[in-house]
């Protein structure tokens, strides 16, 4: 139990558990490695303070986690695998392929990493980074239980959102561990066939697949699910799909958040005009529906939602291991 306080509280050096004794510390030493997410660089906003991380993992592999400053306190969005498989066409991160998954304690130290480095206290958290947290779904509910825990973080389950592009399956699982956290459906469209274009894991699971799980999930838990509706020129943005938008989604018990699209290098998809995204949105909300858009964070530092890409800056080691640029978008 001591141990665990120690590793919980974020520390990154076996001696600074002062009161276990310097015998066992040694053989600690010998025999583990305390977990860690070193930071390699750092990104401030100087729009709004927002702070992007440039994380290295212990294999040398990179990570990123966004900081971000509300009214309300610090919220975190972080990454729950290297890369990513599912391969969405806007996405950065999907652009850079899958190396592994993270580990529950390499998700704490991204918390730590930014707590201790602006001596803060993070009090909301979002799986929103690099990576679809379902896919590594056993390490990311322990990571849940973690944090939530009163020896933990004790951050509570009300105050963690967890986004997935549709992996059912998990989301029956998820729903049966009754934890209480937020689930973000990551939707998109409300055409099958054009969802499968733009996000192949819908080949495996169709939207009313989608629907029924989110159903499930607010039936065992009685949170309400949120849908993320990333906004793209000419290609969903139209009031006819505000319209199919409110018709998939009556009834049920959900909030939509639209996510004007952040463009990313090479990425075909443009992005709407304010005055787009708010008829859009004002389109969901006239019929009853709750909507928001998202504010995007830290646009000077390419820090929004799906421009997190860290595994390729491997390609900008140089020889002696050291990073020597960092591709920007
Ligand atoms: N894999 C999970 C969580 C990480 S992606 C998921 O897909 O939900 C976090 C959010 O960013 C998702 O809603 C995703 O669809 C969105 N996103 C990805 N690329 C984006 C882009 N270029 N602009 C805006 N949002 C994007
Ligand atoms: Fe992966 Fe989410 Fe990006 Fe899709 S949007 S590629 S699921 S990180």
């Amino acid at each position: 139990m001591q141990v665990f306080n120690w590793i919980n509280k974020g520390i990154t050096n076996f001696d600074e558990m002062t009161d276990i004794s310097k015998e066992l510390r040694e053989e600690f030493k010998l025999k583990y490695a305390i977990p860690d997410a070193v930071i390699e660089e750092k990104f401030v906003s100087k729009i709004d303070g927002t702070i992007k991380y440039l994380l290295k993992l212990h294999d040398a592999e990179f990570i990123e986690s966004v900081l971000m400053k509300y009214h309300h306190g610090y919220s975190i969005c972080i990454s729950t695998q290297v890369g990513c498989k599912m391969g969405c066409k806007f996405c950065a991160t999907g652009k850079g392929g899958f190396s592994r998954d993270l580990y529950p304690s390499e998700m704490i130290s991204q918390i730590h990493t930014a707590q201790k480095d602006n001596n803060i206290r993070v009090s909301n958290v979002v799986l929103m980074g690099i990576g679809e947290p379902l896919d590594n779904y056993d390490n990311t509910v322990k990571f849940l239980k973690l944090i939530s825990s009163h020896q933990g973080l004790n951050i509570g389950m009300r105050h963690i959102s967890v986004s997935t592009c549709g992996i059912v399956d998990k989301i029956y699982k998820l729903a049966d561990e009754k934890l209480q956290v937020t689930l973000s459906v990551s939707l998109h469209e409300t055409n099958d066939e054009k969802r499968s274009q733009i996000m192949p894991v819908n080949n495996k699971w169709k939207i009313g697949e989608i629907i029924k799980a989110c159903n499930y999930y607010f039936l065992k838990t009685n949170r309400r699910v949120s849908f993320e509706y990333t906004l793209i020129k000419n290609v969903n943005d139209s009031s006819g799909h505000a319209k199919s938008l409110i018709k998939l989604l009556r009834g049920m018990n959900c909030y939509i958040n639209i996510i004007p699209i952040n463009s990313i290098e090479g990425g075909i998809y443009g992005e709407c005009t304010k005055a787009e995204v708010i008829n859009f949105c004002n389109i969901l909300i006239n019929a009853g529906v709750t909507a928001t858009i998202r504010r995007t964070l830290g646009l000077d530092i390419n820090a929004s939602c799906g421009q997190l890409k860290a595994r390729n800056v491997k390609t900008f080691l140089g020889r002696n291991n050291k990073i020597e640029s960092i591709q920007q978008n």
